[in-house]
C-alpha cells in the first residue's frame, strides 16, 4: 500500500515540472498534487544553472513548438516577472555577424524572426552598432529588442511558493526510483516511501529518459549531456558589455553560440561553450560517470552524432581546456577582450535528446503513454517558455491522459 496517495505525481522540481505544477493548481484546485525531486531544493539543476534570459523566440522553425512557446512564453514570463517581484530586465540585445558567410544567416534570422511574430527587428551596420554596443564588432548586426533577463532560479523558488500555496505538495528529497503500473494507479518507489497516483508526468530533464524507460515505455531517444561553461568578465572590464552580444549560430547546432549576458545582478559572463560531459549532471572536467559513459557509447545514434560532428565536438574541447582559445573566440565579437579580463565561473548541464539516426532532437517533445506524460526534450528556451509549456503540457493531459 503507498504511503502517500494523490491525483497527479510530477517527477522534477525544474521549471519546467513546476510550470506545469503551477498551470495544474490553477486549472484543477481540488486535484492532489505531488511534486517529487531527489534533490533537496528545486532549481537545482539546468534550471537553476543558465543564462538568465529571456529569449524573444527569433531562433525557432516558424510554427513550432518551440517558436510558439517561447514568443507566448516570453510574454508571459514578462508578466509573471512583473506580477509577483522577480527582478527582470528588457535589455534587447545583438546578434552579431563577424564573417561574410554569417551575413545572409543573419538576414534570414530577421525573417524568421518576423514569421515568429516579433516586431522592432532592425538589420544595422558596424558604425550603428557603437550605438547600441560600443565596443562590439560586426559587418552586420540584429537588434532585437525584446530579449530580457531574469533569474531563473528565483522564478522557481516563486513557482514553488504559489503551487504550495494553491494547496500542492513539494517533496524534495524524494529520489524516484522505480515505477510500476496497476490497472488504474502508477506507483512510484522512493527511499521515503512509495507514492501514488492516477496519472504521472515525468520532467526530470536530464534523468526524463530513464524515468520513461523505468515506467516501461521506449523514449525513442538518448538524453545526451552537453556542459555549457561560462567565463566571468572581471567588474573593471564588465562596461565592455551593455547588454547581450551572440554570434549568428550555426544552423547544425540546437546551440546558440558562446555569447556575453549582462545578467540580472549586472555581473556580465561570457558562454556557455557546449562540451559533451561525462557524467550527466557533470559540472566539471573531473565528474565521470562509468554508467553514463556507457549508456551514452552503447547506443547507435551517439556514433553517428559523432561521426557527423567529430571536428566541432574536438574543437569545443579544445576551446574548453584552452583560455587563449576561448579568448580567441570570443574577440571575433569584442576585439579588445583579453584574458586577463576573464575569471572561471560556473557552468550548468543541458539535457538534449539524440535520436538512434545520430540527429539531435531540434523541438519540445512531449509524448503521452497510458496515464503517464513524458517530457522528453525541453532545452533552451525552455525556461522562458515555461508558464506556456505548462499549458501546452495540461492540454495533452487533459486530452490523452484524462485530466479532469
Ligand atoms: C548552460 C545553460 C544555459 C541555458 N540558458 C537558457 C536561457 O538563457 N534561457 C532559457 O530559456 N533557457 C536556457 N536554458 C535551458 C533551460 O535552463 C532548460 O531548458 C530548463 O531549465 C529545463 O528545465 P527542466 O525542469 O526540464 O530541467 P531541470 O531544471 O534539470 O529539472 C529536472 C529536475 O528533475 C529532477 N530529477 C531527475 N531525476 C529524478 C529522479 N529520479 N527523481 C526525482 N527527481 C529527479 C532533478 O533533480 C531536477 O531538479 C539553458 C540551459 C543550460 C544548461
Amino acid at each position: 500500500m503507498p504511503d502517500l496517495q494523490g491525483d497527479i505525481i510530477i517527477v522534477g522540481a525544474g521549471v519546467v515540472g513546476l510550470g506545469v505544477a503551477l498551470e495544474i493548481t490553477r486549472r484543477f484546485p481540488r486535484r492532489r498534487l505531488l511534486i517529487l525531486d531527489k534533490e533537496d531544493g528545486v532549481a537545482q539543476h539546468q534550471s537553476g544553472h543558465n543564462s538568465g534570459v529571456i529569449h524573444s523566440g527569433i531562433y525557432y522553425k516558424p510554427g513550432s513548438l518551440k517558436a510558439r512557446l517561447c514568443v507566448a512564453g516570453a510574454a508571459a514570463m514578462l508578466d509573471f516577472c512583473r506580477n509577483h517581484d522577480v527582478p527582470y530586465k528588457i535589455s534587447g540585445k545583438v546578434i552579431v555577424a563577424t564573417k561574410a558567410e554569417e551575413v545572409p544567416r543573419l538576414e534570414a534570422l530577421c525573417k524568421r524572426g518576423e514569421s515568429n511574430g516579433l516586431t522592432g527587428l532592425r538589420l544595422i551596420g558596424a558604425e550603428e552598432l557603437r550605438d547600441f554596443e560600443p565596443h562590439a564588432a560586426a559587418l552586420k548586426a540584429l537588434v532585437v529588442p525584446s530579449t530580457g533577463v531574469t533569474d531563473y532560479a528565483l522564478v522557481c523558488q516563486k513557482y514553488a511558493e504559489l503551487i504550495v500555496a494553491n494547496g500542492g505538495n513539494l517533496l524534495v528529497s524524494t529520489e524516484v526510483r522505480d515505477i510500476k503500473r496497476t490497472v488504474d494507479q502508477v506507483v512510484v518507489e522512493t527511499p521515503r516511501g512509495a507514492y501514488s497516483a492516477a496519472l504521472l508526468i515525468n520532467c526530470a530533464g536530464l534523468y526524463s529518459d530513464r524515468i520513461c524507460r523505468m515506467a516501461g515505455d521506449q523514449p525513442g531517444a538518448m538524453i545526451v549531456p552537453f556542459r555549457g561553461e561560462y567565463y566571468d568578465l572581471v567588474p573593471e572590464r564588465a562596461s565592455l558589455v551593455r547588454a547581450l552580444i551572440y554570434p549568428v549560430p550555426d544552423p547544425q547546432f540546437p546551440f546558440l553560440g558562446v555569447h556575453f549576458t549582462r545578467r540580472i545582478s549586472a555581473k556580465v559572463d561570457a558562454g556557455p561553450n557546449a562540451v559533451l560531459a561525462l557524467a550527466r549532471e557533470g559540472y566539471h572536467h573531473s565528474d565521470i560517470s562509468l554508467h553514463d559513459l556507457a549508456t551514452s557509447v552503447t547506443f547507435r545514434g551517439f556514433w553517428k552524432m559523432a561521426g557527423r560532428h567529430w571536428r566541432n565536438g574536438f574543437a569545443e574541447y579544445y576551446r574548453s581546456f584552452s583560455k587563449p582559445a576561448f579568448v580567441r573566440a570570443l574577440q571575433q565579437m569584442l576585439p579588445e577582450i583579453r584574458e586577463k579580463d576573464l575569471t572561471p565561473g560556473v557552468s550548468g548541464v543541458r539535457a538534449q535528446a539524440l535520436k538512434p539516426d545520430g540527429t539531435l532532437v531540434d523541438d519540445f517533445q512531449f509524448v503521452p503513454s497510458g496515464k503517464i506524460l513524458h517530457v522528453l526534450n525541453v532545452p533552451s528556451p525552455a525556461a522562458t517558455a515555461s508558464l506556456m509549456i505548462g499549458k501546452a503540457i495540461v492540454d495533452i493531459a487533459i486530452t490523452h491522459l484524462g485530466l479532469c
